[in-house]
């Protein structure tokens, strides 16, 4: 039973790593269907998370992005890329619970971003 799991789970790794080469990358997903349009319509429409190797980040969207949350969730796989994945995760998990959620340091700064994105747009 370990022998075609750990060939599945080699398979996989190779495919990300040669096939794909996604090694340290940060991969987008949009979820379309069911689930995208469930968390599109209770106004959430993306989330980045630190992988664990051979990835770097995932951005994860629910359906089709506005261009303003790929501003606002390209500074979160920034922040990653700067700070490293577990120090990302742990000062994220760490500011939320002495901050509100806009208030935490990175949501902060990936807030200002798609705010001055959007001024850019309008001018
Ligand atoms: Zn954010």
């Amino acid at each position: 039973m370990l022998l075609p799991i750990g060939l599945v789970v080699l398979f996989i790794v190779a495919e990300l790593f040669i096939v794909r080469g996604l090694y340290g990358k940060d991969v987008h997903l949009v979820h379309r269907g069911l689930l995208g349009r469930y968390m599109r319509r209770r106004h959430w429409e993306g989330f980045t998370t630190p992988m664990p190797w051979p990835l770097r980040s995932c951005v994860h969207y629910w359906e089709e992005p506005d261009p303003s949350k790929v501003v606002h969730e390209q500074v979160h796989v920034d922040q990653i890329a700067r700070d490293g994945r577990i120090r990302f995760a742990w000062r994220y998990l760490r500011d939320w619970t002495h901050y509100r959620y806009h208030d935490i340091p990175y949501e902060a700064a990936a807030y200002a971003a798609e705010d001055q994105w959007a001024k850019k747009q309008a001018a």
